[in-house]
């Protein structure tokens, strides 16, 4: 891997349009969210200097201390929080950040809408899915997500996408494939899937977002 931030960047986006190509949809590149949590500041810098403007985080207070000082340098900089949510971080998360990949349960969903119309912010939000039926991780369970995305639709949430982290020893492939057939039925736009090491293969699956760290900004501390 290249040590420059902004060459890496240049040859994920590069990947991600190969892939693309190779399968027959070029012009529907997803969205490259660079996942900036736990990376150096001045590899996050390097991004923006770079013209990278999207970001992921996974965690509401490490994001507020990174980020609120960026934004005065980098004010059109867009957030996107890819980590668990507890209920009571609703508000600092709302304030924050300008989309929500990870709502799993149905207090989330009314937290966020109650903070989202306090604050006149209405945040395009994901359903994170838990495919891989682990216990330990976030998402929804695949019995549980029609009831959670029907309560989400009917208290006014922006539901736009769904989102899934495969289990590290599966193949992706199943994930991915089974998110796109769920967001297909329940009428929902956009997949956000794929990381550093299966970003192509989420991309060629028909990804629009991809959140990639490590292939962007090297191991994290
Ligand atoms: C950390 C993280 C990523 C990025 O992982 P890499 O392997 O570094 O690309 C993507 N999605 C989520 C939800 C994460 O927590």
């Amino acid at each position: 891997m290249s040590t420059s931030v902004a060459d890496n960047l240049a040859q994920v986006s590069k990947d991600i349009s190969r892939m693309c190509r190779h399968a027959g949809a070029p012009d529907v590149q997803p969205r490259l969210i660079a996942v900036s949590k736990m990376q150096p500041e001045d590899r996050v810098v390097e991004a923006l200097e770079a013209g990278h403007r999207v970001f992921g985080e996974n965690r509401v207070q490490e994001a507020e201390g990174r980020w609120l000082p960026l934004k005065e340098r980098f004010p059109d900089v867009e957030l996107h929080l890819i980590g668990s949510l507890q209920s009571n971080k609703a508000s600092d998360a709302v304030a924050l950040f300008d989309e929500i990949h990870s709502l799993d349960r149905i207090k989330l969903a009314d937290a966020l809408k109650k903070e989202m119309d306090a604050q006149g912010r209405q945040l395009p939000v994901y359903i994170q899915v838990n495919t891989g039926r682990e216990d330990q991780k976030g998402g929804v369970s695949l019995e549980e997500l029609p009831g959670l995305l029907a309560h989400a639709r009917e208290i006014g949430l922006n539901v736009v996408g769904l989102m899934v982290i495969p289990p590290v020893d599966d193949d992706p492939t199943l994930h991915f494939a089974l998110l796109k057939k769920l967001a297909a039925r329940h009428g929902l736009a956009r997949l956000s899937m794929g990381m550093s090491s299966d970003f192509a293969l989420a991309a060629a699956m028909g990804a629009t977002d991809v959140r990639v760290g490590t292939a962007i900004f090297g191991n994290r501390a």
